[in-house]
């Protein structure tokens, strides 16, 4: 894993966007800096009778297009440079797919395989009442990130409803269907990430079937996976946490390689002969790689070795601002994160809507919505890549600061320059003109 700091490495690429669109320093700096950042030290009951203290952190970055939004990562990785840089994406990624939410982020710092599920669920609650007098449905909405999921949501809206007196399921997103989840918002993330593909596929004219290499196999990795493998790509190479699995010529029968891995435990086991490492997956020779696990898998010491053409970031930030520079030099093309992945966040945004407005989408509304918000936003980002001459990143970090800025029209200047400019236009006032006598 590369050193380099996440949020270092995100605002690199900030920095290059602000440059290429000219953005006035004065913004540039605004949106260097998160708004606002919580720290928490939680008290965890074991079921022992010990009491541990687990780090938590939310991170309000910018709230500009509405209230702050992003997921709840518990990974023993966590921490705060790790959170600002996954809020910060959080904002140029809900401007992108042009859901009306800032970004915002959050984690504890704990490897939640080692909890009970009743430790899993006191320290939830915890996090919940720690955080509540900061979120809320037109505040902050948390969501499921890496290790979270539905029934952790269930438990923080719960939590969260007791201490406000009211039940408030829109509070957070990606809670169980039945519990005022959406239907489909499960699969969101892989299928966003799947029509966004086929949109380049398409535009590239390439043939299938094409190579794909995965890497990480929870609901990013395993749904993509499926629908890249029903829909005419070759799965050549899979992976989940203790390693992977390649087969170049045969390829994967995803759905095979699931149940094989629930009864074996992992990828590995399941397909011994086939087993190679994590790092080695990425280097693959193959048309598509998508990285669907951590970020930083990309990095300096491993970028001028890829060999895909194509790389689709499922996963946030998996290439580092230095992997980055690599790749655009060798010219793979990136799909980035803030694109590729965003169809997580837009199905939470329908699902925060029917909450709000107290509806129940079908889950053929659900997907036909996604695909037609994804091939916006893709159109969109393609046609500054085009116009601009840009690499997809910056395109469409691009379109995401350009939505930022166009919400601010409505408010007062408040830079030094442009009060300078006003008193001086008040100056100018034709003030010799005025009858003698007159005050
Ligand atoms: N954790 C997801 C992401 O990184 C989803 C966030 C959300 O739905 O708010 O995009």
């Amino acid at each position: 894993m590369s050193q380099q700091n996440p949020f270092e490495s995100a605002l690199v690429l900030l920095r290059q966007a602000a440059e290429k669109m000219q953005l006035e320093d004065s913004v540039l700096k605004i949106l260097l800096v998160p708004e606002r950042v919580i720290e928490l030290s939680l008290p965890l009951k074991k079921d022992s009778g010990e009491l541990e203290i687990i780090r938590g952190y939310r991170v309000q970055y910018n709230n500009w297009l509405g209230p702050y939004k992003g997921g709840l990562r518990f990974h023993p990785q966590v921490d705060m440079n790790e959170v600002k840089a996954l809020a910060f994406w959080m904002t140029i990624k809900n401007a992108v797919c042009n859901v009306p939410f800032g970004g915002g982020k959050g984690g504890l710092e704990i490897d939640p395989k080692t909890l009970s599920k009743e430790e899993l669920e006191r320290l939830t609650r915890e996090f919940a009442k720690e955080l509540a007098p900061n979120v809320g449905p037109e505040v902050d909405v948390p969501a499921p990130d890496v290790n979270t999921n539905g029934q952790i949501m269930d438990w923080f809206r719960d939590e969260y409803s007791k201490v406000v007196g009211k039940d408030s399921p829109a509070v957070v997103t990606g809670k169980p269907v039945g519990k005022g989840g959406s239907l489909g918002r499960e699969e969101a993330t892989g299928m966003g990430g799947f029509f966004v593909l086929e949109q380049l596929v398409e535009k590239l004219s390439l043939e299938k079937p094409l190579t794909v290499a995965v890497q990480g196999f929870g609901n990013v990795g395993l749904h993509i996976a499926r629908l890249l493998s029903e829909n005419g790509y070759k799965v050549v190479a899979l992976s989940d946490s203790k390693g992977g699995v390649s087969d170049l010529e045969n390829g994967f029968d995803v759905r095979e390689a699931e149940s094989n891995k629930k009864e074996k435990g992992s990828l590995g086991e399941s397909y011994p002969d086939k087993k190679i490492t994590n790092e080695e997956l990425l280097e693959l020779p193959v048309d598509i790689l998508v990285p669907a696990a951590l970020e930083g898998v990309i990095n300096k010491d491993n970028a001028g070795k890829i060999q895909a053409k194509i790389i689709l970031e499922m996963a946030n930030g998996p290439i580092t601002a230095e992997g980055d520079e690599i790749l655009n030099q060798k010219e793979i093309k990136v799909v980035p994160d803030v694109l590729a992945n965003s169809g997580g966040v837009t199905v939470s945004y329908f699902e925060w809507y029917q909450n709000m407005h107290k509806e129940e989408w079908s889950e053929e509304d659900v997907n036909k919505k996604l695909k037609e918000k994804m091939v916006s936003s893709f159109a969109e980002v393609w046609g500054i890549h085009e116009e601009k001459n840009v690499n997809f990143r910056t395109a469409a970090y691009i379109l995401a600061i350009q939505r930022l800025l166009d919400s601010r029209l409505h408010v007062e200047p408040v830079q030094g320059d442009a009060l300078r400019e006003e008193s001086e236009e008040n100056f100018e006032e034709p003030v010799f003109n005025l009858p003698a006598g007159s005050n």
